[in-house]
């Protein structure tokens, strides 16, 4: 019996390459004064591409963008700290986000968040999403000192819910980090398919949109 759901955030929650493009066109128009000699697609696409989808922290992808656009009047630093305070008020979430929340809160599911990244940067991300109510426990890998796929963060989550991992979910969208690193640890697993890879062959079930999760898991105390 499914007691307890828990969740990635970036990619899985979070809209991130919607939040990104958002957050960088607002940055862009924001600090036109010190970007305008820079074209501002070449701006967004270059913060992408040096973002390497999140896995690049900023500090190094302003420290690139300052040198190779000759950016003046404006220290990385600064940049680096805009992108810290304004992030979280360019948070896409993905489409039926708070619905499925709300849904899966009334059915008496405990709900989770463990996610890799700094605190409190994704802390700020939650509250951009305005969902921090929803959950009985988040976990930031930063905080935690221990990342996905380590069976530990998984595990630490669990007995903060007080619940075993037969009890458990694990929904994420990357197929190495959050199903197999979920599936170590004995918890069931639903990939949140997208583009970036083809498959995560472990996963219990499959969806594409958020609203499909309350039917899998009510598919899983089925059996
Ligand atoms: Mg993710």
């Amino acid at each position: 019996m499914v007691k307890a759901v828990l969740f990635d955030l970036d990619g899985t929650l979070l809209d991130r390459d919607a939040s990104v493009n958002q957050f960088v066109s607002v940055q862009y128009d924001r600090l036109n004064k010190h970007l305008s000699h820079i074209p501002k697609n070449d701006y967004i696409a270059r913060f992408i591409e040096l973002d390497c989808h999140g896995h690049v922290w900023k500090d190094k992808v302003y420290q690139d963008l300052v040198s190779e656009f000759a950016i003046e009047g404006m220290s990385w630093q600064s940049l680096l700290e805009d992108y810290e305070m304004q992030f979280q008020n360019h948070c896409v979430p993905f489409e039926f986000l708070t619905e499925m929340l709300t849904e899966l809160k009334d059915r008496g599911y405990l709900l989770g968040i463990i996610t890799n990244g700094r605190s409190p940067f994704q802390a700020r991300a939650i509250d951009g999403l305005a969902i921090r109510d929803y959950f009985d426990a988040i976990l930031i890998s930063e905080v935690e000192q221990v990342r996905k796929p380590q069976v530990e963060i998984f595990q630490r989550a669990m007995n903060r819910l007080g619940v075993s991992a037969l009890e458990s979910v694990f929904i994420g969208d990357h197929p190495e980090v959050d199903i197999v690193g979920a599936k170590g640890a004995m918890m069931k697993t639903i990939w949140k398919r997208n583009l970036s890879w083809t498959e995560a062959k472990e996963a219990d079930a499959i969806v594409d949109e958020l609203k499909e999760i309350p039917l899998v898991l009510a598919h899983f105390n089925s059996r």
